[in-house]
């Protein structure tokens, strides 16, 4: 570690507890190091009871999960899939690991997630062409819920499966109920900069007992009930290890206390920063939608100020504070370049005009001082220049 590592004020570092090392003892005291053991079996029990889900396997990543759990959606070689263009890679990459395609779909403003005119356009479009969508990809950014009836209202309308990949969203909700239990299967990430972490680590959960089986195996290699090793689909070396689950099991306890904190947190840069000009902290909850605000998000309005984002990242940088650019549009990158997008607009001036702030729910109330003061003071509005 550098010495200017030390008063550094991160994105959104991992926030440990009191119990994981508990669990992490047990575990090593009792030999169970290994992809199977009683920290996995309760990880997944914990998992299940906060989000209500019939069923819960516990994976390697966030990323495993979507590709099991689109496999399990029966997309395979030359399937289509719909998704939000303006997401992280990995909700779209285990498309092409199974040889399907990305549909892409612009935002809507409120949310910033997938648009329902928008995606009812792609459906009907696709349908014409005579390439129904195999499945829709329902994400829910930075942890704000999609509007979500309006989407799976579309959805249902045309017979396509739903996964939803709540990898940002543990711990949100809409109408009460948890997100990532919304669709066919739902996915969570607890890679180390999430609102939880396991260091790294995912889940797929779903009502679906098969389904639950069925990931399972595929996690496990594929092996047939056979004394010998013998193999009649594909695998995967998937499984959490249960080392990993027990820091789960610790940070599972936790979940409500870091959303409320984030929650605050976001609160916080609200009133903060509202004096600052062109500047909004954006992003908006949908009817019946709360957010666990996994990461707080700002808008530079390009008409009142010449700041750009790019400059205020710097500024901050330049004073030990991480901020980081919102997700660039998957239709924009050269890995999908070729894929088929519908709108594009909103995405585009969303990624042009924002930034990620230090949203890490250990911040105190002198590191969120020290972040407004930066910010205020390299961001001029136009009439003051
Ligand atoms: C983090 C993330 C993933 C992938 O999760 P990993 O555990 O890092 O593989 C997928 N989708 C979104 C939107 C994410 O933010």
């Amino acid at each position: 570690m550098r010495s200017q590592d030390y008063d550094r004020i991160f994105l959104s570092p991992p926030h440990l507890g009191r119990h994981e090392l508990n669990y992490l003892h047990k575990a090593i005291e009792d030999n169970w190091v290994a992809p199977a053991g009683p920290n996995l079996d309760g990880f997944e029990r914990d998992i299940c009871e906060f989000t209500g889900a019939g069923h819960c396997v516990a994976l390697t990543s966030g990323t495993a999960a979507i590709h099991l759990g689109l496999r399990l959606l029966g997309v395979g070689p030359g399937d289509e899939v719909l998704c939000p263009s303006f997401t992280f890679v990995a909700t779209a990459n285990p498309i092409v690991y199974l040889g399907a395609k990305p549909v892409f779909v612009d935002s809507e403003a409120d949310t910033w997630n997938i648009c329902p005119q928008r995606l009812r356009e792609a459906i009907e479009d696709r349908i014409q062409q005579g390439r129904k969508p195999k499945a829709l990809i329902l994400v829910h950014l930075y942890g704000m819920p999609a509007k979500v009836q309006e989407v799976l209202e579309v959805t249902a309308e045309f017979e396509i499966p739903v996964l939803e990949d709540a990898a940002e969203a543990l711990g949100s909700r809409y109408n009460g109920q948890p997100l990532g239990t919304f669709g066919a299967v739902g996915v969570f990430s607890f890679n180390g900069n999430k609102i939880l972490t396991t260091s790294g680590g995912g889940a797929l959960v779903t009502n679906n007992s098969e389904w639950a089986q069925k990931a399972r195996f595929w996690a496990t290699q594929a092996k047939d009930p056979a004394p010998y090793y013998q193999h009649s689909d594909i695998g995967y070396n998937y499984r959490l290890s249960n080392l990993l689950a027990g820091i789960g099991r610790g940070q599972m306890e936790l979940l409500e206390d870091r959303v409320k904190k984030r929650r605050e947190i976001h609160q916080w840069y609200k009133i903060n920063l509202q004096t600052v000009p062109s500047l909004t902290i954006s992003q908006t909850e949908p009817t019946g939608g709360r957010s666990n605000r996994w990461l707080t998000t700002v808008i530079l309005d390009p008409i009142q100020t010449d700041t750009t984002p790019e400059q205020l990242r710097l500024h901050l940088e330049s004073h030990n504070i991480e901020s980081r650019p919102l997700w660039k549009p998957l239709h924009l990158q050269p890995l999908f370049a070729a894929a088929p997008m519908y709108g594009g607009s909103v995405c585009e001036e969303l990624f042009t005009n924002g930034l990620c702030l230090p949203s890490g729910s250990a911040l105190t109330e002198a590191d969120l001082n020290r972040i407004a003061a930066a910010t205020k003071a390299v961001i001029r509005s136009k009439e003051a220049q």
